[in-house]
């Protein structure tokens, strides 16, 4: 049995939903399917993003803003065949609403209609996913939703659920960070004891590089949780990066694949363990698996003599990022240095910040440098072999550019490099050729 979550671009047109319902139908095994709202065209804007607006709006501005929206699926209803009208009773219920709804259940009406035309079409079960994915106030639960969620879904012959949103024991709507239909596919698939989580998107599946950068890059075929994990918080940004956690905790494999390309075998993303005890082998046996890198970030570096035996040096550092609420990315070190990278932040703020350092822990020098490029190259494949580190570098030194950090994480399955953000893209280049993706 498999759980099957649908992006955006997917639920946009009329056609693109009759291309899902041929996926769905082609596989017995689909039969929980969860869906993110209708996506952008080259006409329309997002249905989530045009919500968003709906509820930023005076109270009594809503119900008229609204009506593009209900245009919209009133288009796609009509375009697949079960009536213009068949929404009709769930128009009358969010409108009755709106004046008074709180933001988050206006944001999340998007996926709310898109489940409810789909489960229409499909003849399929149409379930809430405020009854299945709970919130505590507004952090989301995942131990009551799995509670919940399981017993919901068993002896269900088949659903369509609404992704993004769940609710608090308020019963209000809680909404997760945007794409978090992704996450809400993951618990489905969780409940339902999932062979398989499918979930489709517009692109082939996960790619060696940015194709917009490195526009040879190719699809990998396999990838593990902990490959992705890294990649995701890279920027690589095909899956929303907590959406892999709870099918991780049940050893559920991922499968990334093109709705507007179905054929394409995607991207298999499967536990690690079993990964590397050899049950899942890769087309290609190559160091890295794949680089993704990020711009914009800031690193402050301290120097001061002695640093290493003075106890507490490092925790009195951090206690000032602490202080600032500035989550911290990296800490490469030396014996008398320190360096911490971390995401840019507003001049007064990093002034704040660097004044607390100073005062905290008197450095002989301080120094900050804003315009930072992260570059992470993923693999299980390098930790059986040594130089790829060095490969990388004499391949971005023979390019010419310098490179600000490097750090290895003790798994040895990344190795991140800092450069400067106006030699990003050149750096992807030169180690994407130097790892012959
Ligand atoms: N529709 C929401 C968004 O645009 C959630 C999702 O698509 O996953 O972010």
């Amino acid at each position: 049995m498999k759980a099957v979550k649908f992006g955006g671009t997917s639920m946009s047109t009329a056609d693109s939903i009759l291309s899902v319902s041929q996926i769905i139908k082609q596989d017995a095994e689909r039969r929980f399917i969860v869906v993110s709202a209708p996506g952008k065209t080259e006409s329309e804007n997002k249905v989530t993003d045009l919500l968003i607006d709906v509820s930023r709006a005076a109270p009594e501005r809503r119900v008229q803003m609204f009506a593009h929206v209900k245009n919209r699926f009133e288009q796609i209803a009509g375009g697949i065949g079960i009536g213009k009208d068949s929404l009709g009773a769930v128009f009358c219920e969010i409108e009755k609403q709106l004046p008074t709804a709180d933001a988050e259940y206006i944001i999340s009406r998007g996926e709310y209609l898109c489940a409810q035309m789909l489960a229409k079409l499909l003849g399929y079960e149409f379930i809430d996913a405020a009854d299945l994915v709970k919130f505590n106030g507004k952090a989301y639960d995942d131990g009551y939703t799995e509670s919940v969620c399981k017993i919901a879904l068993k002896g269900k012959r088949n659903a369509v659920i609404p992704g993004f949103y769940g609710s608090n024991g308020k019963g209000e709507i809680v909404t997760f960070t945007r794409g978090g239909s992704d996450i809400s596919g993951a618990i489905v698939a969780r409940a339902i004891g999932a062979s398989m989580y499918e979930n489709f998107t517009d692109v082939d599946g996960f790619m060696t590089c940015d194709p917009r950068i490195v526009p040879h890059a190719s699809v990998i075929d396999v990838l593990t949780y902990k490959e992705l994990r890294e990649l995701a918080y890279m920027g690589a940004n095909v899956l929303h990066p907590e959406s892999i956690f709870p099918v991780r905790k049940a050893n559920i494999p991922i499968n990334i694949l093109n709705t507007f390309n179905p054929t394409a075998s995607g991207t298999k993303i499967v536990p690690t363990e079993e990964f590397l005890s050899g049950k899942h082998k890769r087309k290609t046996n190559l160091p890295i698996t794949a680089i993704a890198g990020r711009q914009h970030f800031f690193s402050l570096h301290l120097d001061k003599s002695m640093m290493n035996s003075e106890i507490g040096f490092v925790r009195r550092v951090l206690s000032c990022f602490e202080r600032y609420d500035i989550p911290i990315e990296h800490i490469p070190s030396g014996i008398d240095s320190m360096t911490v990278v971390f995401s840019a932040v507003d001049n007064d703020t990093v002034n704040a910040l660097i004044e607390s350092v100073r005062n905290e822990v008197k450095p002989d020098h301080i120094s900050l440098t804003t315009d930072v490029a992260l570059i992470a190259i993923v693999g299980h494949g390098m930790k059986s072999r040594p130089g790829t580190a060095a490969r990388a570098i004499n391949r971005l030194s023979n390019a010419g550019i310098n490179l600000r950090m490097i750090d290895q994480g003790a798994s040895e399955i990344n190795i991140i490099l800092g450069v400067s953000d106006a030699d990003f893209e050149r750096a992807l280049r030169a180690l994407n050729g130097e790892f012959e993706f």
